[in-house]
């Protein structure tokens, strides 16, 4: 354990549920982890005993990803783990394939609504499409206007185009709207909807007062930091802003609230490390700062935040990374951003 994991709490402990096998974490709330093709390998959905019109059931919050590994998981689940029951309704935090990978499969199974927030369900639809703007290839200029030459790295960015749907085979075609501070009343307890930016387009974490309970989705994890990426399809954006004004909405919640998170552990100790997220981003800004003593393109700073070897699928988190960084210093009047005769963009002292 690192020693920021040990300043948190982890209520119980190493125990991690097997794939298909249940664990209960506070009353009609289990826990069940899937498993993920990528480094970060898990993902952990949240089960919520509900009942929807007299019909009683589960509900879900997230999905897994869209792989036969998910959905074999899933059949155990449904077949012992619930006995059979109904899921009633499909919740998604957010649109990344992890979280809304069996959405349409869940929901079409179940006839059971989706409720997610208007930005993730469109951005969802936009992605499973793979529309112009937000499939792989739109990452190619994007990247190449912040400094990236190699020609294999782009060949192999370029291969990615059906990255999304490949996980996300389906998304359903209608939803039920969350909204920033909507109660949802799941089963016998009352959630309250807390949305979150930088991360996704309109990230919906869920806030139990009477289990104590948040259930964080991306935007509160234990061991790593949150991906916050200036993406194609907003070249502008300034998402780390977005992502720190974000983590001031859950300072509100009490320190003790049992958090639980799509990766890693649940655990105790929310302004701990919303404390640590705010001294690792300050960190990372001051390092970046210090570089653009000279002009400095995004490709130029991702060695610095990134010290190992990186394939094609995390250069491009971490080049989204790089830029989230030098976009908040930009916009924070610190930086100038310019373009050079060669069509790279880059950033210097203001
Ligand atoms: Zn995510």
């Amino acid at each position: 354990m690192n020693p920021l994991e040990a300043q948190l709490h982890y209520p119980f402990g190493d125990t991690i549920p097997a794939p298909g096998v249940i664990q209960e974490v506070a009353p009609g709330l289990a826990w069940i982890r899937m498993p993920l093709p990528f480094a970060l390998d898990h993902i952990n959905l949240w089960l919520l005993r509900d009942e929807v019109e007299g019909r009683a059931g589960w509900s879900v919050v997230d999905c897994g990803a869209g792989t036969d590994a998910t959905r074999a998981a899933w059949e155990q689940v449904l077949g012992q783990g619930l006995g059979g029951a109904p899921l009633l309704r499909v919740f998604a935090t957010h649109c990344h394939p992890d979280h809304v990978g069996l959405s349409g499969w869940l929901s079409d199974r179940f006839d059971a609504p989706f409720c997610t927030t208007a930005g993730e369900f469109a951005f969802a639809r936009m992605m499973a499409a793979a529309l112009p703007g937000v499939d792989g290839p739109s990452a190619i200029p994007h990247f190449e206007r912040h400094g990236l030459v190699d020609p294999a790295m782009l060949d192999q960015m370029r291969s990615r185009k059906t990255y999304y749907p490949s996980l996300v085979p389906s998304v359903p075609e209608a939803y039920t709207r969350l909204q920033d501070g909507d109660r949802v009343r799941i089963g016998a307890t009352d959630w309250r909807v807390i949305t979150g930016f930088g991360h996704s387009p309109e990230h919906a974490a869920l806030y139990s007062e009477e289990l104590n309970v948040l259930i964080s989705g991306d935007m509160v994890l234990p061991r790593i930091s949150t991906n916050v990426s200036v993406f194609a399809v907003e070249p502008e954006g300034n998402p780390l802003e977005l992502y720190l004004e974000s983590l001031k909405k859950f300072t509100n919640l009490p320190e003790d609230t049992l958090v639980l998170p799509s990766h890693g552990k649940p655990f105790r100790g929310l302004h701990t490390r919303i404390a640590q997220l705010h001294d690792h981003h300050a960190a990372r800004l001051a390092e970046v700062l210090a570089a653009c003593v000279e002009r400095k393109s995004a490709v130029d700073i991702v060695p610095l935040m990134f010290r190992r070897q990186l394939d094609a699928h995390q250069l491009s988190f971490a080049l989204g990374e790089a830029l989230a960084h030098l976009h908040k210093l930009w916009r924070d009047g610190m930086l100038r951003r310019s373009r050079d005769s060669d069509g790279v963009i880059r950033f210097q002292l203001a």
